[in-house]
Parts: structure tokens; C-alpha cells; sequence
């Protein structure tokens, strides 16, 4: 008794198919809706408006091994549709609609840019997942078992075919080592809470499917217990997946139930473009069974609905009515619902810093998982918000102080006439548009680290670079005014516009021009012998033919030069930079320090 009890108050989790383009999302999801074999009216798989209601005893049928565990989660509910755009869009107070997810992987494939976005969406949400391993059968040589589970079809392959097999398997799980997850085979996990499960399947011969299924009843199982208690008698909260016109309708909801109980004549409450309304359910439709449709209505009418579940709700005012916003079922405190929808509305669950990005995307989920991502690479985010770029983001981008930050990220999301326009005049706001989060962000960086090496760059153009020059015998071409000698560059790189002085710190003058045959340069490099002028000094008093001048260095300078430009600089460079400064600490121990 206590034990119906507790099955009870555990709703059917909600579950998303992830994955890259083609690698075999959709191909899962008709496997697992066509795996209905069995025939009771509890087991058999249901379909819902939106989803797919896997219950707990067709799962039973499906796997011998799951026969004796005893289990209180009473299905699972799959979105009937596939990608990380449904699963960012379809939120549930302020997290993921989806309570876990499956990641697909095509074996023959590995990791593409959209599986590593999915992970990293997934990570941003904190969803329990399971990866898996799909088109098993288009390994080379395959021999199919027919829906068999994965390890009873692994033993009849080839030892080729298993090499191959644990070959692939192992560079997944470096792979998702790399991105910082552990993972492990499914039938080896000792601990669901370090690993995430891979289940190999193929879902063209329904080989490790019942496996997979089983893998995500047990997390639900183990890990998902305590959120996805639920009182059952309560009112119903859902979230919207689509407004839609039905003929003989009107416009309805097709609505997914993700706690309580929602039954006809309750009240309830919506977003709605002009704010939140209030309205009360008229009907309830579920999808007919295919053989039924033919002859009847395309739905069938139900007195209510118990989460988890899809349903199409019909009830007046809801042409207004806002894709992905919350449903309330009311009952006591109206405001308070009200309230907690418009919070619902406007919630992001970012971080924001002052010295950071502004960053736009297409939705909610979307922005958190661009926000996670940056700030698992140490990149701050100053604003963040849904929708397109606009001309005021491009303003605040502007007012940001750190130039590497000046600039503004766009996930999925266009720029409007008018920031286009100014992007286009003023060429100074840089705006990253992109469609995959991991290549919007390395975009980002590679631009950074271009910005970086070039401010850099300028940096070290300003400050003086120490060179040591000897004045050569019979090179005198002028006594002064100025004084014009034939120097050799000894060691450094010797420059314009510098002041010469000699070891001691006696002032020589200041360098104004370089020739080198008969050209004027701006720069000498070490060896090099060319003529310089020198104002303010005369060969015979400031200076002498055979004398070793050295290029004076301000103190500031040398701060640059020890701390962080030293492994820039020749070896030549070092050692004239190193001559000059012991000769000044001689007097002054922490001259430049
Ligand atoms: P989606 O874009 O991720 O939804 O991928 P689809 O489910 O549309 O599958 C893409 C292609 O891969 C289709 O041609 C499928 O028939 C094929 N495919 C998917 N799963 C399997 C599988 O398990 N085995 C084999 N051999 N082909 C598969």
C-alpha cells in the first residue's frame, strides 16, 4: 500500500532527443513509437499532442533484465521533436521542459560541432543525459539480432567488429573527457551519478534500444526521484508548445502537462502578447489512435489530463497567446500566479559582471548556455538579453571600457536595420553572429587574441629599445650642428629620435636621422654600420671617434622591457639592456624595479 502510494506521487519524466543534423534523432524517436508491441491498453505506447508516452510496462516487455527491478518511475515522455532548439525553447519554471535528455551520436560520425553543442547546452541546464551510440548496424559486416539487447548482439560479432566497436567507443569517451564529462559503456557503470551512460543501438533493427530505455528509467530512478515528486491533485502547470488553429476549434494550445492535473472548466492563466490573461479550458484533446481516425474525429475528448502528459487545450482568447510561455491551472491567490508568469517571462538565470560582453540570442535556454560556456572559458558578460541585435546594445557595447570586450555575440539571432547600419558606417562595433555556440565563442577568441597581440604590438612600438653603437674610425662627416658620424650597431637594434649617452651616464645628444646607403631609415639592426646625426654635440667634446655610446633609457621603459617584453628581445638586446641598467643600479639598486 505504501508502496502504490509512492508510484503515485512520481510523474512520468520528461525526456528530449539531442544530436547533430542527420546522426539519427528522428530515426530514434520512430523506433521507439513503432516499438509497441505490446497489446494491454495499460502498456501499450500512447501517442500525446507533441509526444510520445513510453509507459513502464512496455519497457518491461521490451527488456528480460528490467523484468525483476523494481521501479516507481511510470514511463517516460518523449518530445516528438528532436534538436536543441526545442529543447532551449521549451522551459519549465525558468529550467529545461526536458528532465533528461538523449544525445545521439552516429558511430560511424563521432563528435560533430552539434553534439558538442548539445553537451554543452545540456551542461548549462545541469539535465541528466545518456549518450546514445546509433547506426551500429552500418558498421562494416554488422550481423543484425533483431531488436536483441546490445551485449547479447555484441557477442555474436566478429572480433574485428568488437575492436572496432570498443576502438570507437573509447575515442567518445576521450572526447567527452575532453569537454569534462566521464563516461563509461552502459553495462559498465558502477555509478550514474560520476558516469554518463553510452549505450550502443540502431535504430533501423531496434538492437540496444530496450537498453537504452532501460538506462533512462534507472536515472530517472536513482537521481531524478526528488524533482519529479509531484502532488498530483494540484493545479496543472504546463508550458506551451504551439498556438494552433483548428478547423471547428478555433485557435487552441497543444500544451505540455509537466505537474498537477488540468481538467475541463479549470481556470487558467497564460502570456499572452498583451500580458498575462485569464481564460478557462473548454475541451481537452488527445490524439485518436490511427485506425480510429478514419472514421471519427481526428480527437478525442478527455475529462482531464494527469502530468506528464501533451495535450491540445481549447478555451476562448488564445489567439494572443505566446509559443514556449508558461500555463498555470489557478485556484486561491490569482496575483500570485499572475506574478509568477510575468517573472517566468523575464527570468534568466545568468551571471553578469561589470567588465563584460553583451551578448543576444533566440531564446531564453539558448542565452544560459552561451553565458555558461563563456564563463567556463573566463569570459564576463555584462548584458545579456533575448531578441535581436538593436542599436541600443551597440551603445552599451561602446560604453564597455575593456576594448576586448567592446564587442557584441548574436546566437541565432539577426541585427535590425538600424544597428546593421551602424556596424556598416562606423566599421568600429564588431557584432559575432553564429548559429553553433562552440564556433561563436572560438570567433570571438581568435579575434581577441588578434586584438591582443596588436595592442601589444603597439605597446612595444613606444617604448625605447636599448642598443649600444661604437663610432668608427675616419667616419667623421660632420663636427656638429649637427654631428654627423659613421657608427656601428654593436649589440640591440638601434632607432631614431633617442638620446645617446655613454656608459657612465654622460649626455652624448640626441639621435635624429639613420642613413644607410644614402637612405634614410628608422631603424639599424645589431652589425649594421651606418651614419647618424646627432644633435647638440660636437665629435671632440661630448663625443669621440672609438667611443661606445649607449641609447638612454627612461625608467619606465625599462619596467616594460624587464617585465614584459623580455622574451621578445634579441640576445643582443638583452645584454645591452642588462649593461645599461647594472651601470644605473650601481648608484640606485632599484632603478626600474
Ligand atoms: P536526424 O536529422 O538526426 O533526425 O536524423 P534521421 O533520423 O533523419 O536520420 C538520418 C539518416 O540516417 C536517415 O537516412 C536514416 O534512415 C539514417 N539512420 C538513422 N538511424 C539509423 C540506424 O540506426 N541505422 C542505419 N543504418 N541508418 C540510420
Amino acid at each position: 500500500m505504501a508502496k502504490s502510494a509512492k508510484i503515485a506521487k512520481i510523474r512520468t519524466p520528461i525526456v528530449c532527443v539531442l544530436g547533430h543534423v542527420d546522426h539519427g534523432k528522428t530515426s530514434l524517436l520512430d523506433r521507439i513509437r513503432g516499438s509497441s508491441v505490446v497489446s494491454s491498453e495499460a502498456g501499450a505506447i500512447t501517442q500525446h499532442i507533441g509526444a510520445t508516452l513510453v509507459p513502464i510496462e512496455a519497457i518491461r516487455a521490451m527488456s528480460t533484465s528490467m523484468q525483476k527491478i523494481p521501479v516507481t518511475v511510470p514511463g517516460l515522455l518523449f518530445i516528438d521533436t528532436p534538436g536543441h532548439h526545442a529543447f532551449t525553447t521549451l522551459r519549465a519554471r525558468g529550467g529545461a521542459l526536458a528532465d533528461m535528455a538523449i544525445v545521439v551520436v552516429d558511430i560511424n560520425e563521432g563528435f560533430q560541432p552539434q553534439t558538442i553543442e548539445a553537451l554543452q547546452i545540456l551542461r548549462g541546464c545541469k539535465t541528466p543525459f545518456v549518450v546514445a551510440l546509433t547506426k551500429i548496424d552500418r558498421v562494416h559486416g554488422w550481423r543484425v539480432v533483431e531488436n536483441a539487447p546490445f551485449l547479447t548482439t555484441f557477442a555474436q560479432q566478429n572480433e574485428r567488429i568488437q575492436e572496432f566497436m570498443e576502438t570507437r567507443h573509447y575515442e567518445i569517451v576521450g572526447k567527452l573527457s575532453d569537454l569534462g564529462f566521464n563516461c563509461e559503456r552502459f553495462d559498465r557503470v558502477q555509478d550514474f551519478a560520476r558516469n554518463i551512460a553510452i549505450v550502443p543501438i540502431s535504430a533501423h533493427t531496434g538492437e540496444g534500444i530496450a537498453d537504452l530505455l532501460m538506462v533512462m528509467i534507472g536515472l530517472a530512478q536513482r537521481y531524478m526521484e526528488q524533482s519529479l515528486a509531484m502532488s498530483v491533485d494540484g493545479p496543472g502547470c504546463g508550458t506551451v508548445l504551439e498556438v494552433k488553429e483548428e478547423r471547428g476549434l478555433g485557435p487552441t494550445l497543444d500544451v505540455i502537462l509537466y505537474d498537477g492535473t488540468l481538467s475541463v472548466g479549470d481556470e487558467i492563466m497564460l502570456a499572452s502578447e498583451d500580458g498575462v490573461i485569464t481564460t478557462k479550458v473548454r475541451s481537452l484533446l488527445k490524439p485518436r489512435p490511427m485506425k480510429e481516425i478514419l472514421t471519427e474525429e481526428r480527437f478525442e475528448r478527455v475529462k482531464s489530463v494527469v502530468a506528464a502528459s501533451g495535450v491540445k487545450v481549447a478555451a476562448p482568447n488564445l489567439d494572443r497567446v505566446i509559443a514556449g510561455s508558461p500555463l498555470r491551472g489557478v485556484r486561491g491567490d490569482r496575483e500570485a500566479v499572475a506574478t509568477q508568469i510575468r517573472q517566468e517571462m523575464e527570468e534568466i538565470h545568468v551571471k553578469l559582471v561589470e567588465d563584460g560582453l553583451v551578448i543576444k540570442a533566440d531564446t531564453i535556454g539558448a542565452l544560459e548556455a552561451l553565458c555558461q560556456e563563456l564563463e567556463n572559458k573566463e569570459i564576463g558578460v555584462m548584458r545579456a538579453a533575448v531578441g535581436p541585435v538593436s542599436r541600443h546594445d551597440l551603445i552599451t557595447a561602446e560604453t564597455i571600457k575593456n576594448p576586448l570586450y567592446k564587442v557584441v555575440l548574436a546566437f541565432n539571432t539577426p541585427l535590425l536595420p538600424d544597428a546593421a547600419d551602424i556596424v556598416k558606417e562606423t566599421k568600429q562595433m564588431k557584432v559575432f553572429s553564429g548559429r553553433v555556440i562552440y564556433q561563436l565563442i572560438d570567433a570571438y577568441l581568435l579575434w581577441r587574441d588578434q586584438q591582443k597581440r596588436a595592442m601589444e604590438q603597439q605597446k612595444f612600438e613606444n617604448i625605447i629599445i636599448p642598443a649600444k653603437i661604437r663610432i668608427m674610425p675616419n667616419c667623421v662627416f660632420h663636427q656638429s650642428n649637427p654631428a654627423v658620424v659613421g657608427v656601428q650597431v654593436m649589440e640591440g637594434k638601434l632607432r631614431t629620435d633617442v638620446n645617446l649617452v655613454h656608459l657612465d651616464g654622460r649626455k652624448v645628444g640626441h639621435l635624429k636621422t639613420i642613413e644607410l646607403s644614402l637612405e634614410n631609415v628608422h631603424e639599424a639592426e645589431e652589425g649594421s654600420e651606418v651614419s647618424i646625426a646627432i644633435e647638440g654635440a660636437t665629435i671632440g667634446r661630448q663625443a669621440d671617434v672609438g667611443d661606445i655610446l649607449f641609447v638612454d633609457l627612461p625608467e619606465r621603459h625599462v619596467k616594460v622591457l624587464e617585465k614584459e617584453m623580455l622574451s621578445h628581445l634579441t640576445a643582443g638586446t638583452q645584454a645591452v639592456l642588462e649593461e645599461f641598467t647594472s651601470m644605473k643600479r650601481k648608484v640606485e639598486p632599484f632603478w626600474g624595479k
